[in-house]
């Protein structure tokens, strides 16, 4: 955690919302206090874009949770970034774990679909993952770094992409990935983009985490070093995100009243 990075929170809502869920978490969010310092996103299904950007603050921004790799024609069922943008959104998620096993997403066509996406002036949240076979097999270094260059070769300006790193075997699973582990892998992908992009890419580019963040590990996982933010599954459909959003901030507090009280102390002394 950089304080020039700021430090990015994005809850995706998957496919597990409507109208009524989605006024909740709105309600949920607004009603709260969040931390300014962090940059909140909400990864809404497309059929209520429009709807959650109309309904959210400015201040949260809305993605989508993936886009095709062209700007219109005969693919029904996708969406593009212009539709995107024509629903007032900035933000699109790509490469999603979901999308790479799941719908067997390539590295090839993650790469187009972030081509096409940074093109039309989007942000981009692009995920790597790591599977349990990965974590089993010793493959982890190798499969995130396959990944990491598709993405790299496709990202023309990383001012607008933000890189998630998820631990699929900690999502869902009641397995949880200690903050060590977290750590190793955010210090790896940031050391790859120092050897195969650039200084300033590295100490730039914003990698969030995620695998089963929750309002019980946030706050260890957010004073990681190369940690600077999440990407939120399941406990962004629950008031946790708010806690989440928050993890930062907590952490500096409690950390500012430990040193206050120590002063007091001091004078008491
Ligand atoms: C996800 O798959 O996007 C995710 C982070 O889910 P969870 O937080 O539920 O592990």
């Amino acid at each position: 955690m950089v304080a020039s990075r700021r430090f990015f929170v994005i809850g995706n809502w998957k496919m597990n919302v409507d109208t009524a869920t989605i006024n909740n978490i709105i309600d949920t969010m607004t009603d709260a206090s969040l931390d300014p310092h962090t940059e909140v996103v909400v990864g809404c299904p497309s059929c209520y874009l429009s709807y959650a950007r109309q309904q959210l603050p400015s201040r949260i921004g809305v993605a989508a949770q993936n886009c095709y790799k062209v700007d219109r024609g005969n693919f029904s069922g996708e969406i593009s970034p212009a539709m995107i943008k024509d629903c007032g959104c900035e933000w699109v998620i790509l490469g999603h774990p979901e999308r790479r096993t799941i719908f067997s997403e390539s590295d090839d066509l993650i790469h187009q679909k972030v081509t096409h996406a940074l093109d039309a002036g989007m942000k981009v949240v692009a995920c790597v993952v790591e599977t349990q076979k990965d974590k089993q097999t010793g493959c982890t270094e190798e499969t995130l770094f396959a990944q990491l260059k598709a993405l790299a070769a496709a990202i023309t300006d990383w001012s607008r992409v933000v890189l998630a790193f998820e631990a699929l075997w900690a999502s869902g699973t009641g397995v949880l990935a200690t903050p060590a582990e977290v750590q190793e892998v955010l210090a790896k992908l940031r050391q790859w983009l120092r050897q195969n992009v650039s200084n300033t890419v590295a100490n730039t580019t914003r990698i969030i985490y995620a695998g089963s963040v929750s309002s019980t590990n946030c706050q260890e996982l957010a004073t990681l070093k190369d940690l600077d933010g999440f990407l939120v599954g399941s406990a962004a459909l629950k008031p946790d995100i708010v806690h989440i959003i928050n993890a930062r901030t907590t952490h500096v507090s409690r950390l500012a009243s430990y040193f206050n009280s120590l002063r007091t102390d001091d004078r008491s002394a």
